[in-house]
């Protein structure tokens, strides 16, 4: 029996926007395993083929699979998300929050399309009461320093997440007023709707679900139960993220309808530049400048690294410039791994001299034998 409560990219296990013929492909392998004949104990495999085949009647077909797509867009479902993240392949909610009255008028032709897709049979097999809905994924992007993304450490972000109404408690009311049955939908929190004995359950937008109606909307949240208001979260930054690392905070992002549980929070890294550092990979990069003497002669710089030491670096005489010395382990650490810092000497030829300095280079030009 065709019901308006199944999800059939789910029950194939293919994305929504799997092509006609990893759907083919997805039907072959599953029929198979199902199929009655080759499970002539397993009354659970029979149901199981049906699902399957009616999944691939309205896949299939071109025009069905575009009306129950958009259908399946409208949200006149009520089937249950598998907990996937973010743009998961066939991700689906109803979101009560942005649902209004004005929607519903859409819903004019929604008997007619079912039936159109699932023929004068189609019939709703008992529609199951709106359950718990996960909460929606949040992503956000954190900007950190170089060090602190090298080193790792604790930061606290503050991120922009719609919560349950602090003033209300998430009811809607005004604190010390009443609230009243909803009359929309008689206090059950749903509303079915469709026609020709086709119907579909879903949160009730009169009252959000709740099956209440506050005699005086929360001046806070304006009724709806819910507000914009920042997160305060301490976050612990991995040693080593670069920019585009990601990470999931389970349960930190918006909540869940009906009681489901929440999302999660998808913390993008971007690193800010160093004016001194650079990284490549777990490598750390660097450039000290050095003069004309200092790289004949010979000489000694102090380095920065990244864990805060400081590295006397012996420059050997007749140093080049661009030549690269390595400071073994001192780059990022990023579980077992560890990279080095490399230094790399810019010999720095001065654009002005002192008159003594001058001097000295006109006697190291003669000693030299060169004519100027
Ligand atoms: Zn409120
Ligand atoms: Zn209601």
């Amino acid at each position: 029996m065709a019901t308006a409560t199944k999800d059939y990219y789910q029950i194939l296990g293919v994305s929504d926007s799997a092509t006609a013929a990893d759907i083919k492909k997805a039907y072959r392998k599953l029929a198979k395993q199902y199929h009655p004949d080759a499970n002539r104990t397993d009354p659970a495999a029979a149901e199981k083929f049906k699902e399957i085949s009616e999944a691939y009647a309205v896949l299939s077909d071109v025009e069905k699979r575009k009306q129950y797509d958009q259908l399946r867009r409208f949200g006149g479902f009520d089937f249950r998300r598998p907990g996937g993240g973010p743009g998961a392949p066939g991700g689906f909610r109803v979101d009560a929050d942005t649902f209004s009255f004005e929607d519903l008028t859409g819903f004019g032709g929604l008997g007619d399309l079912f039936s159109s897709i699932f023929g004068g049979r189609a019939r709703a097999a008992g529609a199951r009461p709106s359950g718990p809905r996960k909460g929606p994924d949040v992503e956000y992007l954190v900007e950190v320093e170089f060090e602190l993304a090298a080193r790792g450490g604790k930061i606290q972000i503050a991120v922009p997440i719609s919560d349950e109404c602090a003033v209300c408690g998430g009811s809607g009311a005004e604190p010390g007023t009443k609230t009243q049955r909803c009359g929309e939908c008689g206090g059950t929190g749903n509303v079915t709707f469709g026609q020709g004995g086709f119907a579909v359950k879903r949160p009730c937008p009169a009252c959000l679900g709740r099956g209440t109606i506050p005699e005086q909307a929360c001046r806070a949240c304006g009724g709806s139960g819910v507000m914009r208001q920042e997160r305060q979260i301490q976050l612990t930054v991995p040693a080593g993220v670069d920019t585009g690392s990601k990470l999931r905070l389970r349960g930190q992002g918006e909540r869940g309808a009906m009681g489901g549980p929440p999302g999660d929070l998808i913390v993008t890294f971007k690193v800010r530049p160093h004016r001194f550092f650079r990284r490549e990979g777990l490598d750390v990069q660097v450039s000290v400048p050095i003069n004309v003497a200092q790289a004949t002669l010979g000489s000694k710089v102090r380095v920065r690294t990244i864990h805060g030491k400081r590295v006397v670096l012996r420059i050997p005489p007749g140093t080049q410039s661009g030549t690269k010395f390595r400071i073994a382990q001192q780059g990022i650490r990023k579980g077992e791994r560890v990279g080095d810092q490399y230094v790399e000497i810019r010999v720095v030829v001065p654009e002005k001299l002192a008159s003594e300095e001058e001097d000295a280079m006109r006697k190291f030009a003669e000693t030299a034998g060169l004519k100027y």
